[in-house]
């Protein structure tokens, strides 16, 4: 199953001409996950994906730059007569803002629109994942991260064992696999000796805005990719901490410190062009990236490989990926 991680904003706090404001779809088989919506967002949409009906935004953090794009969108997607419900997702405060200043721009809405307010570490379970929000430091106010984990998967079914033990292919087959014990051809055939070890499932970890924290790194324990933000160098690093934000180096040491596989660093700063991120956090951790805009990561399941940096086409490129693209 497909799990792509779009970065429609890169950038933090004002937009330049290359990088937009925060914005990162996850895309996991057919479901579609909004983080952030910086202004702008929209359109970064219509020009990747298209502004599909989105059912489902997450709000790091009530910062301008990462909830002014949700009235507009919501707009837009009135005025084509959208009739399938949107859920914003987000900490406490939601609720608030959405009446004294989000909802009075917007409106009337032709479709359902439900504010959840989240607490920490309150886990929204889906079908085979879950998506878990956790406290991160942002200065004051409640900030945070999400996680997306997929719960462990089945292990490997050796068939041609099952078949030497008389297991009828067919539904005995799935039952076998799902870890129920079934009939064979001189006894019941349990999973121990054709089922595998439980197979891990795969992680992401959006920071959103934040200085590097703990909770981060518990959270992203072993992802397959952190998305972190470096809005400073190292240099920076006393604004970096009055601010509540971070440095590419402390991204990175976070990083090394959580063991995941790939570091992907956004809400660049106006200041920098990005280059001089990466070779800082590289440095410490050097399965980074910084991506720009439209840019995408793909994770496939461990044993097929690493998370792959797949570049948007059309525009000139620096550095090289982190991994080659897997056919
Ligand atoms: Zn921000
Ligand atoms: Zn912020």
């Amino acid at each position: 199953m497909e799990l792509e991680v779009l970065f429609l904003g890169t950038g933090g706090s004002a937009p330049t001409a290359r990088r937009g404001l925060p914005a990162i779809m996850v895309t996991r088989g057919g479901d579609r996950m909004l983080f952030d919506c910086g202004e702008g967002t929209q359109r970064q949409l219509l020009r990747s994906v298209g502004l599909v009906d989105l059912p489902e935004i997450y709000v790091t953090h009530f910062h301008g730059d990462h909830i002014l794009g949700i009235p507009g969108m919501l707009k837009s997607f009135a005025l084509r007569g959208r009739e399938a419900p949107l859920r914003i997702y987000g900490p406490r405060g939601l609720d608030a803002l959405w009446r004294a200043a989000l909802g009075p721009l917007v409106g009337r809405l032709p479709y359902q629109l439900e504010l959840i307010e989240l607490e920490p570490n309150e886990e929204l379970g889906r079908d085979d994942y879950a998506i878990t929000p956790f406290r991160v430091d942002h200065g004051g106010g409640d900030a945070y991260g999400y996680a997306i984990v997929e719960r462990p998967r089945p292990g490997r079914f050796d068939e041609a064992r099952a078949i030497e033990l008389g297991v009828a292919p067919g539904p005995d087959f799935g039952r076998l696999h799902r870890g129920e014990t079934v009939p064979g051809a001189t006894g019941p055939v349990s999973p121990a000796g054709v089922v595998g070890a439980e197979r891990p499932g795969r992680k992401v970890v959006l920071a959103g805005d934040c200085a590097p924290s703990e909770s981060t790194v518990i959270a992203a324990d072993g992802a397959d990719l952190l998305v972190h933000e470096a809005s400073f160098i190292r240099e920076e690093s006393g604004r970096a901490g009055e601010t509540g934000h971070s440095t590419a180096a402390g991204a990175a040491e976070l990083a090394a410190r959580a063991g995941v596989k790939l570091l992907a660093l956004v809400h660049i700063s106006p200041r920098y062009g990005g280059g001089e991120l990466r070779a800082e956090a590289r440095e410490v951790f050097s399965p980074t990236i910084v991506p720009r805009d439209l840019d995408r990561v793909q994770i496939p399941f461990a044993e097929r490989g690493d998370p792959v940096h797949v570049k948007v086409e059309g525009e000139a490129r620096e550095g090289p990926t982190v991994a080659p693209r897997l056919g």
